[in-house]
């Protein structure tokens, strides 16, 4: 299933230079924001302080009591969405840790398989995990306690719960948060009214005017981001998009990546054409730069300058990709696409083309924009093991020959442009394991 939504982030601007003064009042509330976070990760961060998260309001009622609030002069709007911030933090961290004891255990293979049904059994009940990382006995809801008993009595528990927590020790890591360039606010510490943002300060009943660049209004928790040295800040944004759905979209499409086209698809149909031109200029551009930078360092403006139009060209390289990703999901309307994936990075030492990291971090960003225009119109994405995928004969899967982009099978005879013969790889595999 497709989720319904999904959550993109804008930005909004300060149209006019924020006063040091104001810039002033707006650090210390990412300061103490972040305080906050410190004092609640150091306090329940640890595995003495698990059986405090679930469900959390143990966390929220402690850190109201302890008087850091008053002690920081924080309004508690900004107080409380910092715990909760900082204990959602704290649980997430928890999920990893589970699952990379997960992947640990799945790998072993000197434990048995009831060993690991046990271990396994721990990391799913939050209460027995909980239990035996605290080295307490584990006492759960009556039938699971049957089944835990069960798995108990088939290993050695004392051995088991040993390597638990040696594992838990070893992927448990300090949280520190050192982000004071920003702070989330909630909707109760903020107003949208005179084309600008109203935000509370920790002086009582004042608040920050900051004139907007656009007169879009939101209702959520937002993140101002402070950029001081610019006298700006920038209000980052969570919105749902909502995923489109096309009815008349039912081809399923193979497609091949290239380095100067961007992709051909199964039928042959080539998008991106000019994206080998594009590169090659940007690429050139790049080297002809550094060769000079590495003769004469220059000065800091005129590397401002080269970093001011390398950014330019970047976006210009990347509006031609977006702009081509999306002529291909109107032209082919896919219901499917079914897509190689990305080979391991190569070791730097085997990289001989210059332009090569280039290529490859480009190809990353269509891939990334691809995967993320799909989504947000219900495509189906399918990556399929892309080793050899290149030298195979999509007639009759015997080994061909690649010369000057055509692909010959001297086997069954086909002789088709390469990047097709991928592509037409590329689906089949994708149908056949999916
Ligand atoms: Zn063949």
């Amino acid at each position: 299933m497709q989720p319904a939504t999904i959550v993109k982030t804008t930005c909004q601007y300060n149209k006019e230079p924020i006063s040091d003064g104001d810039m002033k009042k707006l650090g210390e509330i990412a300061v103490d924001c972040n305080k906050v976070r410190n004092y609640v990760y150091q306090r329940f961060g640890g595995i003495g302080a698990l059986e405090k998260l679930y469900p959390g309001y143990t966390v929220q009622n402690e850190m109201t009591q302890c008087g850091l609030r008053e002690q920081l002069g924080l309004p508690s709007v900004y107080f409380n969405l910092a715990v909760f911030d900082a204990l959602a933090d704290i649980k997430c961290q928890w999920v990893k840790i589970k699952s990379d004891i997960a992947t640990q255990i799945g790998r072993n293979t000197t434990l048995s398989a009831e060993e690991k049904h046990y271990l396994r059994f721990l990391l799913k009940i939050n209460n027995a995990f909980t239990a035996v990382l605290n080295r307490r006995q584990v006492v759960l809801r009556a039938d699971l306690q049957k089944s835990y008993e069960q798995l108990a009595n088939a290993v050695d528990m004392a051995k088991m719960e040993r390597y638990l927590c040696r594992q838990a020790r070893k992927y448990h890591r300090k949280l520190y948060s050192e982000e004071v360039t920003g702070f989330s606010i909630s909707e109760r510490a903020y107003r949208y009214e005179d084309h600008g943002i109203y935000l509370t300060i920790k002086e009582k009943r004042k608040r920050i005017f900051v004139p907007l660049t656009d007169n879009c209004r939101y209702k959520r928790q937002l993140y101002i981001k402070l950029l001081p040295e610019k006298k700006s800040l920038e209000i980052k944004v969570p919105i749902d998009v909502r995923v489109k759905k096309h009815s008349d979209y039912t081809k399923q499409v193979g497609i091949a990546l290239g380095m100067y086209t961007m992709f051909v698809t199964d039928e042959g149909h080539s998008y991106g054409e000019q994206f080998g031109e594009y590169q090659t200029h940007y690429a050139d551009w790049v080297r002809e730069q550094t060769a000079v930078y590495n003769r004469n360092r220059e000065s800091g403006t005129e590397r401002k300058k080269y970093y001011a139009k390398k950014h330019r060209m970047e976006e210009q390289l990347h509006s031609y990709i977006n702009m081509e990703i999306n002529r291909f999901l109107r032209t082919e309307k896919p219901e499917i696409i079914y897509l190689p994936k990305l080979p391991p990075t190569q070791a730097s030492g085997k990289v001989r083309e210059i332009n090569y990291s280039v290529s490859m971090w480009q190809r990353g960003y269509i891939r990334k924009r691809l995967i993320l225009k799909c989504t947000e119109q219900s495509v189906k994405v399918v990556e399929v093991l892309g080793k050899g995928i290149g030298s195979e004969c999509s007639r009759c899967s015997k080994t061909g020959k690649k010369k000057q982009g055509i692909f010959y099978c001297p086997t069954c005879g086909l002789q088709i442009e390469e990047k097709r013969n991928t592509a037409q790889n590329v689906k089949k595999r994708g149908i056949i394991s999916s």
